[in-house]
């Protein structure tokens, strides 16, 4: 008997969304309440400039009623002084008011984008891995600058224009009550008018910004990955992929070109309408003496200044539409919840870097259909150095990924010094694990920078250098010209894969960690630079655990101890020569002489 009708989910599902859409430009809009008393004084000198102009056209009338009818001199140079010094003051009122308006809108467009960099600085990895770049940056960009700049501009807009519509109102129907009846017949129509196209236009404006943050999608990726493009000889064809993707922009331009082109067709011919029919009334008004012909200039006058505040006003619909479209997108951004939150507190005064995987189970976020490891369990004791070993795809970077807390197993758990990872202040943790990625990034500054990374002002020089001996990076950092002020250009490109790599592990050993985790670069590496990199390991990083991801066989015959790592679970762990002798996976992977090359064989 209950049961509810379709039209009621459809009328519920409108209301949801028109409340939705309120409290997202009510929400905008407290984003603007530090700056209250700047909104204060930019809206007294809104009031002073509204008011002023307010009154122009009636002394107008009063100018052509002195000229033209009462022919008195008195009259029209007194209404002429008044308009002058209206005039003026309103043009100092509003100067006032533009640049107040343009100060809230700086601040508050500031104080959206740090709410949102600081919402998206604290997400998951996972986020990152599903979420792409440009889409980030074009909320960060583009939708808080619509926002900000529409809210502070139709707020504006909006106050100036209310204030306006409803002294024209007042004065009109003192003017003459007949004519201003006939204008106030003719608003509901531009008002239906305006409010089809303004959801007509929030739509469209929606569907731009989406294409355009497709098209910067592409370029992107291209950018970012130029020497891959280069190796494929596939300019051409990402320029063609861009150039669709803009066209795609392009088409739905297009579509909101001629939306606002007819529009605007639609809104003249109404208004031209309205004035000949007030004229002809109005005419017809002045002839049988029932209004001055200054009144009727005036009236028109207001008529037409009312038919701009109310354009402006549809305007302001749409604007806010257009804001709260914006807005919708970097607030879902900005309430997102990160799934790792970092609240462990834990900061015990001594580590000694043992680290315990037991029985964990992972799948990346973004793929979730796919168990990367199988209750994995090994363990690495202080001071030790562990080879993760195995064929690529096998799980041996997942495992590091997780050290460093960028994901949390599904099951499981991961323990430094017998105590699960979580537990443990975020900050404290990576001062204590620090890790070396395959292909590290290093920033665009000096190599000193780079190193000192992280380490902000509280850095020496002798530290840095400390850092880069133990990496095996001092000698030929000295040797470049500017040593330790040389400059690496975007992402480093401007040295070798293997100095790169030293400069890096130089970067987490400034912070002294206990545990090293090192993804060692497969090709980056030349035998100089390898030999270089498996010095500071086995010679310089004593007391410290390692834990390398390795390829070649002269890195992990030394280990302590090497874990073969195959299809997401331990297959096989020990030293180098009892794997031998098991005759296992390991010594099939030795014979093959894969480890002395890449081990590559998933990689098709
Ligand atoms: P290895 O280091 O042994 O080569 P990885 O740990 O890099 O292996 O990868 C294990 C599996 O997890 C592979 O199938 C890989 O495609 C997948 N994988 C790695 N990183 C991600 C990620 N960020 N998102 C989804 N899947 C991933």
């Amino acid at each position: 008997l209950n049961k509810p009708e379709r039209g009621d989910y459809e009328s519920h599902g409108i209301k949801k969304k028109a409340n939705e859409k309120r409290s997202t430009v009510l929400r905008l809009l407290s984003y603007t309440a530090p700056d209250f008393i700047l909104l204060i004084i930019a809206f007294i000198a809104l009031l002073a400039t509204s008011i002023g102009e307010i009154f122009l056209p009636l002394f107008t009338g009063k100018v052509i009623d002195g000229i033209v009818v009462n022919k008195d001199y008195n009259e029209f140079t007194h209404a002429i002084t008044v308009m002058a010094l209206i005039s003026a003051g309103t043009a100092l009122t509003s100067g006032l008011r533009g640049t107040l308006f343009m100060i809230v809108m700086a601040r508050l467009n500031i104080r959206i984008r740090n709410c949102l960099y600081s919402s998206i600085a604290s997400q998951d990895i996972g986020f990152f891995d599903c979420t792409k770049t440009g889409d980030i940056t074009s909320r960060l960009t583009s939708d808080t600058t619509v926002m900000s700049d529409s809210i502070a501009l139709n707020l504006n807009v909006f106050l100036r224009n209310s204030v306006k519509s409803i002294g024209y109102l007042v004065l009109m129907f003192k003017l003459s009550w007949q004519l201003t009846i006939v204008t106030l017949i003719m608003i509901p129509l531009v008002a239906v008018v305006a409010k089809v196209y303004g959801k007509y236009y929030k739509k469209l404006s929606r569907m731009v910004q989406d294409t355009l943050a497709l098209a910067n999608n592409v370029a992107e990726e291209t950018l970012s990955s130029m020497k891959t493009v280069r190796s494929f000889a596939h300019e051409i064809k990402e320029t063609a992929k861009y150039a669709d993707k803009l066209h795609d922009t392009y088409l739905v331009k297009l579509k909101e070109a001629f939306a606002y082109g007819g529009f605007v067709v639609t809104n003249r011919f109404m208004e031209l309408t309205i004035d000949v029919i007030l004229l002809f009334y109005g005419g017809h008004l002045v002839l049988t003496d029932r209004l001055t012909p200054g009144n009727l200039i005036s009236f028109i006058l207001y008529n037409l200044e009312l038919g701009d505040a109310l354009e402006s006003l549809e305007a302001v619909y749409t604007g806010l539409m257009q804001a709260a479209g914006a807005a919708e997108k970097v607030f879902e951004l900005m309430d997102r919840e990160p799934k790792i939150t970092n609240t462990g507190r834990l900061m015990p005064g001594n580590v000694q870097g043992q680290i315990e995987f037991k029985n964990v189970s992972f799948t990346y976020p973004s793929r979730p259909d796919v168990c990367v490891l199988k209750n994995v369990t090994f363990k690495a004791s202080p001071g030790e150095v562990i080879a993760l070993v195995g064929p690529s795809g096998g799980g041996k970077s997942t495992c590091v990924n997780l050290i460093e807390h960028f994901y949390e197993p599904t099951s499981g758990s991961i323990l430094l010094d017998n105590i699960p990872i979580q537990q443990y202040d975020h900050e404290y943790l990576h001062n204590k694990v620090a890790m070396v990625g395959q292909e590290p990034i290093l920033y665009a500054r000096s190599i000193r920078e780079n190193i000192a990374y992280a380490m902000e002002n509280h850095c020496t020089f002798d530290k840095v250098k400390h850092a880069a001996v133990l990496a095996n990076a001092h000698k030929f950092i000295s040797e470049l010209k500017d040593g330790y002020d040389t400059e690496v250009g975007e992402k480093g490109t401007q040295i070798s894969g293997g100095q790169k790599q030293r400069i890096a592990i130089a970067r987490a050993l400034i912070r002294d960690p206990i545990v090293l985790l090192l993804d060692e670069a497969t090709s980056a590496l030349d035998s100089e630079s390898e030999y270089m990199v498996q010095q500071a390991i086995y010679g310089n990083l004593q007391n410290r655990t390692v834990l390398i991801v390795a390829h070649r066989l002269s890195t992990i015959e030394k280990a302590n101890r090497i874990i073969v790592i195959d299809k997401g679970t331990v297959a096989e762990q020990g030293s180098h020569l009892d794997l031998l002798a098991q005759n296992g996976l390991y010594a099939q992977l030795v014979q093959r002489q894969l480890l002395s090359t890449n081990i590559t064989q998933d990689d098709e």
